[in-house]
């Protein structure tokens, strides 16, 4: 396992609609141990280990606390860092990275308005001796498209394309890319940006999200005393569209066309992260190129850059399958 890939699983809790329909939870977390428990229908157990895992019960702060905070660091120590949501729709993704923050601050903040605040404190530490600029972009991958949701144009017009520079690293030219000086300001630039997202009308969930969103954090460092020390790094808060196959959403039509091209993304992804933690069983080669979502995420994956994966799971019995597919998933990419 690559260090600089990391993974956790979050358990939602049980939904008071599921409880009250009587559907039991089939997961167990062991205490004081990574470990997953997945209670089969058939009566067999499998069990998963992992770098965290967080229960039902366990806080937004703890899993801010324990695996998000410490990756700050290396973002002001100039390495790229990326946060991905994995799991089915409705696993509790945009719950746990806050990318649909309401703008009220409580227990139930999700990642990226924490992210933020302490962000804009670390800025205010190292002010004194560096120079640094902060802005953000935010973005959504639709059907292989990119689409800038801080654009002021409309939707056809917002689209926007990914390309590398000399000096191999990933760029989109005509992104929005909005200045930011405090939190709040970040926290502006992703309610604006949430707003737009696509939602589609799944049977399954009707805010079932098909769409990756992206949001950036970019940070520019400049020592105040030596102009040579510079830095410049990406901080890429992802909530993935929903893992699930689409034939449990009994997809037909434009909705399959989603399903087969999402699956597409996330199989990429999957392949590039098992890849990057086994350097030598995959020839040295990491298939970048094979989707959109990878290749923006190209020069934030491997290298110096640090990432953890956020496998989301729900405890309840009908979802089992998709459950034991998503711990698959996490697991290969440890
Ligand atoms: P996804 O983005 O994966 O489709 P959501 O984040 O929208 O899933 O979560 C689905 C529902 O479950 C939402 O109503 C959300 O508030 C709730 N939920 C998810 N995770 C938790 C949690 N850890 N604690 C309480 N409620 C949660
Ligand atoms: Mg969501």
């Amino acid at each position: 396992m690559s260090d600089n890939v990391k993974v956790a699983i979050k358990v939602r809790p049980l939904s008071s609609r599921e409880s009250s329909n009587g559907n039991k939870s089939v997961v167990d977390k062991i205490p004081g141990h990574p470990q997953i428990i997945l209670n089969k229908t058939d009566g067999k157990e499998e069990a998963f280990t992992f770098n965290y895992v967080f229960g039902a019960t366990d806080s937004q702060v703890k899993l801010y606390e324990d695996c998000v905070k410490d990756m700050l660091d290396n973002l002001f120590k100039g390495y790229n860092v990326t946060i991905l949501a994995y799991g089915q729709t409705g696993s509790g993704k945009t719950f746990t990275m806050g990318t649909a923050f309401s703008g009220e601050f409580d227990d139930n903040v999700g990642v990226i308005p924490r992210a933020a605040n302490d962000i804009f404190s670390k800025v205010s530490e190292m002010a004194r001796t560096n120079e640094i600029k902060v802005s953000c972009s935010f973005i959504e991958l639709y059907q292989e498209q990119v689409y800038d949701l801080l654009s002021a144009m409309n939707r056809e017009k917002s689209i926007v394309e990914i390309r590398e520079d000399t000096k191999g690293r990933i760029v989109i030219p005509n992104l929005t890319e909005t200045s930011v000086e405090t939190a709040e300001e970040t926290i502006s630039c992703l309610i604006k940006g949430s707003s737009g997202r696509a939602v589609g009308a799944t049977q399954m969930n009707q805010q079932s999200s098909r769409s990756h969103a992206i949001f950036t954090i970019n940070l520019e460092m400049t020592n105040k005393n030596d102009a040579k020390m510079a830095t410049s790094s990406k901080f890429h808060l992802v909530d993935l569209a929903g893992s699930e196959r689409s034939k449990k959403t009994n997809a037909t039509g434009d909705r399959f066309k989603e399903g087969v091209k999402i699956n597409q993304g996330l199989l990429a992804l999957g392949n590039v992260i098992s890849a990057l933690g086994n350097a030598n069983g995959s020839n040295g080669f990491v298939g970048y190129r094979d989707s959109k979502l990878t290749r923006l995420l190209q020069d934030s994956l491997g290298g110096n850059s640090v990432t953890l994966m956020i496998a989301c799971v729900s405890p309840a019995d009908f979802n089992q399958e998709e459950t034991c597919s998503t711990l698959k998933y996490a697991d290969r990419a440890r």
